[in-house]
């Protein structure tokens, strides 16, 4: 439920109520806006009645949030969320593209794929040190080493970084390197990890599970806010389907619908998306024009020598044409890049 206090409600009356609510048990999110304070209420509402909170001193109307991800949902906060993630925002006006290689694999292949997505446009760099690979033989990213050559390519470039956690008891060594931490497919429902990364504030860049509605996906994300992180991004990065020339579908459906059902901002990876180098680009004009605030691109120097997805790796100078190629798109919907 949501409590919408009336216009000049006084601190004493907002006071109250949040008091009254903690008392029947519930969390309360506060939320100033320029008129008015709205309070949301976090827990289990199937015994509070609507008609008593609206009663309270100060209280203009009480709304049930009728989805089941009541945080998430736009009816909590109707206007876009914007998070930064070091000192970029995601969200809003722009379209923010996030670049790098799938795996940090050496300093000399990080560096120069940094400085590559940088002069072409990217505005955060990514790069996985802690890999969840299919096959427990594959390269499994290089840990800690790979976060320190993150920060150092972030030192060098001024590119925020951005990695994935794949651990709960490795979210505070992560979120200490990275400006934002990534759930995988595999992790979004998690719930030891959503609940870490919720407690732990950091920005989280939490991916669609590959089997996964986008109702399941909006309550991984409840979950992280839920602990009062409200620092999230949504990343649909294709899901799995009866079709096999591509890696994965990307649910384009996903970006407007998810815009309307949610305020934080959406991104889309066309790279895992598709599974091909060949189709990044035209996937991501789709993508922009379909809404998204963000995307997060593979590229690598040299993808035939890739540890891991060279196959969706782009090279530096195919990069650089897609980053053209969406900027047009997102001048023609009035954003920028
Ligand atoms: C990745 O971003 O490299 C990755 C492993 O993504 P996903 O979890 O979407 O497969
Ligand atoms: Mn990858």
């Amino acid at each position: 439920m949501i409590i919408v206090m009336r216009m000049g409600a006084s601190e004493a009356e907002v006071g109250a109520v949040t008091r009254q609510i903690q008392e029947l048990g519930f969390r309360a999110h506060l939320s100033r806006g320029e008129e008015r304070t709205i309070i949301g209420l976090i827990g289990d509402e199937r015994n509070v009645s609507q008609q008593s909170l609206e009663l309270l001193s100060g209280v203009e109307r009480v709304i049930p949030v009728l989805h089941p991800f009541k945080l998430a949902s736009r009816d909590f906060r109707p206007e876009d969320s914007v998070v930064s993630v070091g000192s970029v925002k995601v969200g809003g006006r722009r379209v923010t593209i996030m670049a790098g290689p799938c795996a940090v694999e050496s300093r000399q292949q990080l560096l120069e794929t940094a400085w590559a997505v940088k002069e072409a446009g990217a505005s955060v760099l990514r790069g996985g040190a802690f890999k969840p690979r299919t096959s427990p033989y594959a390269f499994p990213g290089l840990g800690e080493a790979g976060l320190e050559l993150l920060a150092e390519a972030r030192e060098e470039t001024g590119l925020p970084i951005v990695s994935e956690v794949m651990a709960p008891e490795t979210v505070g060594l992560v979120s200490g390197y990275a400006d934002m931490v990534q759930i995988g497919t595999r992790n979004m429902q998690n719930y030891a990890l959503l609940h870490a990364v919720g407690e732990a504030g950091c920005p989280v860049l939490l991916k669609r599970g590959l089997m996964s509605t986008m109702e399941e996906f909006l309550m991984a994300a409840e979950y992280v806010l839920s602990h009062g992180n409200f620092h999230v991004i949504l990343c649909e990065r294709g899901i799995r389907t009866f079709e096999t020339y591509t890696r994965n579908t990307l649910d384009i459906n996903a970006v407007p619908m998810l815009k309307m059902l949610t305020h934080l901002p959406v991104m889309v990876d066309p790279s895992h998306g598709t599974g091909r180098w060949d189709l990044v680009e035209p996937v991501s004009r789709a993508s922009v024009a379909a809404g998204a605030d963000g995307l997060m691109v593979e590229v690598h120097p040299h993808p035939a020598q890739a540890l891991s997805d060279g196959a969706q790796s782009l090279k530096p100078e195919n990069f650089a044409a897609l980053v053209r190629s969406v900027s047009a798109i997102a001048a023609v919907l009035d954003r920028e890049v």
